[in-house]
């Protein structure tokens, strides 16, 4: 794939490092890729960050055709910039695009759009401990139509944004709310794929949760409300009784990459991991037994969350003491460890940018 690139005539000034966030500052460029049938994906270049012109009876506006990727590009103590497993990232593009009707996009393009961002934007990678670049690549259905079906233009857009450390003071435990009213996603929907609509649908629990002083939600499946799916944007995995248990992927459920990372250390540390399903009542019963002993959520914006106290209706479970727990503290080490460059890629799970 050709890229064209065209740098901005007027860089902006970086941010303090100290203050950057999440997602509200963006970089001097963008990578953007035209979808025009008949003719495929074309015109990849990188081109100064700027609005976008839309008919307002773009498709994306009105059917939410779109989808988008969330990944991280982090500068080691070396100076080199790296991704993580940014190849899994294509491909989970390409399986949220078949079911949402977009045409997919070769992986290695993929990857390379990532990358050729990235670098031309390097200087933007923040080095303070525990920043990162966040990196957002999406795509949106262009047609000016208003009738129902599947569009035949599209872009596919990169956009940067310097992050900072997810946690100001040290890994801290969250509240969570496990939700029993509203469901997020049913199998046979596309609780799979990363979409905005998905998105979109689990707002109204989050603020419920917000407003009970709960910082996420905990979803249930959406047919007997009874099983444990995933957090907002999170996967969530428990320690019961010595074991690692997640939920397994059955299409309602978003195939983390922070959990394919951490369901291979956890084997790979000789940990028994299952994935299965995992009903509500289960978890009840553990607590009470005093076998529920870690609950932590996995994604890549906080790699590792841990979960200190979960609610369910009149019930409050509090897990490990509202502490952190020794394998969650463990994986973040780890993960961490790898994306920073201070500890071995033994698995070949990271790409150097240049
Ligand atoms: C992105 C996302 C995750 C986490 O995926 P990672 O690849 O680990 O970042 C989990 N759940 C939902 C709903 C998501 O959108």
């Amino acid at each position: 794939m050709e890229i064209k690139i065209e740098r901005t005539k007027n860089p902006k000034a970086k941010p303090d490092q100290k203050n950057l966030g999440f997602g509200h500052i963006f970089t001097d460029h963008m990578f953007v890729m035209n979808y025009t049938e008949g003719k495929g994906w074309h015109d990849a270049r990188v081109v100064p960050f700027e609005n976008l012109s839309l008919s307002p009876a773009a498709m994306v506006f009105h059917y939410g055709q779109e989808m988008f990727e969330g990944l991280k590009a982090y500068k080691g103590e070396d100076g080199r910039a790296r991704l993580f497993r940014p190849e899994m990232n294509a491909k989970r593009t390409n399986a949220s695009n078949e079911r949402l009707c977009i045409p997919k996009i070769p992986e290695e393009d993929f990857v390379e759009a990532v990358r050729t961002v990235v670098s031309v934007d390097k200087d933007w990678i923040p080095t303070e401990k525990g920043t990162s670049l966040y990196i957002r690549p999406f795509i949106i259905a262009t047609d000016a139509f208003l009738g129902v079906a599947p569009s035949k233009t599209y872009m596919f857009i990169i956009i940067l944004s310097p992050s900072g450390a997810y946690y100001e003071s040290g890994l801290a435990p969250v509240g969570i709310w496990i939700e029993d009213e509203y469901v997020r996603a049913v199998r046979g929907g596309m609780g799979f794929a990363k979409t905005g609509g998905n998105y979109a649908a689990s707002l109204i629990a989050q603020v419920k949760a917000h407003d009970d002083g709960y910082s996420q939600v905990l979803w249930l499946d959406g047919v007997e409300r009874k099983y444990i799916e995933e957090v907002g944007a999170m996967n969530i995995f428990f320690k019961i009784d010595g074991k690692i248990v997640t939920p397994m992927l059955n299409g309602s459920i978003l195939p983390g990459i922070t959990r394919n990372s951490v369901i291979t250390l956890c084997k790979e540390w000789g940990y028994e991991v299952e994935e299965r399903k995992v009903s509500v009542d289960e978890l009840l019963e553990a607590q009470k037994s005093g076998k529920l002993e870690e609950c932590f959520g996995t994604g890549t914006a906080a790699v590792i969350s841990p979960v200190g106290k979960l609610r369910y209706k009149d019930d409050v479970m509090v897990i490990s003491g509202g502490e952190i727990g020794p394998v969650s503290a463990r994986i973040y080490d780890e993960i961490t460890g790898i994306q920073g460059g201070t500890k071995e890629d033994k698995l070949g799970w990271i790409t150097f940018v240049d």
